[in-house]
């Protein structure tokens, strides 16, 4: 397979960090998770303590970030410290949506998603703007989906394998509350693009869906050639 770029969107909890990630592995291309970017700003701002309410007070802050390439090795550094656990935790979960809604962190990532893409030959790039804003000349669109209460249900086992507790209600409306900011903000709304293929993971494993996306895949670029 010669350089083909993929672009997996989709919501929270369609398991799309890990089927990302394996569909890299199968195709033997790099990974880039832009929501990992989206999450470095955000601990740098609230490092910076600005108000999440001040769209411009959140673009002035500075974030110098390297994001991992590799399937196997995502770290993410914020300036030259690894901040890779510490962006998956709650403080930033709450705040992400926020910062990625503010037009100047978009410009700004969306350029760099564009210019790291651009550099990696076959590449699998995740997101929510992937398909739509990011890379619109993708060869393969995906958007992956699930019902919320699936994702909620996920996210809940996850938790409580995790012995972060189980309280799947609470999880739920997070689930929906994320999507709903995530769908209805003006900047890059989270939807399918026109040409994505959309896969219900509901029903099916993380395997399974990793061998589904790497079909998809080998028959277009078959079709590409
Ligand atoms: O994928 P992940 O859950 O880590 O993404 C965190 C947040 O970053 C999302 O909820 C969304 O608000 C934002 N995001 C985005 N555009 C992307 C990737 C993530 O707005 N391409």
């Amino acid at each position: 397979m010669n350089g083909a770029v993929v672009a997996i969107d989709g919501p929270a909890g369609t398991g799309k960090s890990t089927v990302s990630r394996g569909l890299a592995r199968e195709l033997g291309a790099r990974y880039l998770d832009t929501g990992c970017m989206y999450r470095i700003v955000t601990l740098a701002v609230l490092r910076a303590g600005a108000d999440l309410n001040d769209p411009a007070a959140i673009a002035a802050v500075d974030a110098p970030m390297s994001v991992g390439f590799d399937p196997d090795d995502s770290r993410a550094y914020l300036g030259t410290e690894d901040v890779s656990a510490e962006i998956r935790g709650d403080a930033v979960t709450a705040a992400v949506s926020a910062v990625s809604a503010v037009p100047a962190v978009r410009a700004r990532l969306v350029a760099r998603q564009q210019e790291l893409a651009a550099e990696a030959g076959s590449v699998v790039v995740e997101g929510r703007d992937i398909g739509t804003v990011v890379l619109t000349g993708a060869d393969v669109k995906i958007f992956l989906t699930a019902s919320a209460e699936v994702r909620a249900q996920r996210r809940n086992d996850q938790n409580i394998a995790a012995g972060l507790g189980d309280d799947y209600p609470r999880v739920l409306a997070d689930v929906q509350r994320r999507d709903e900011l995530d769908s209805t903000r003006a900047a890059s709304p989270l939807r399918p693009a026109a040409d994505a293929v959309i896969v219900d993971t509901g029903d099916m494993t993380q395997a399974e869906v990793v061998a589904h996306l790497a079909e998809l895949v080998r028959n277009k670029n078959e079709v590409l050639q």
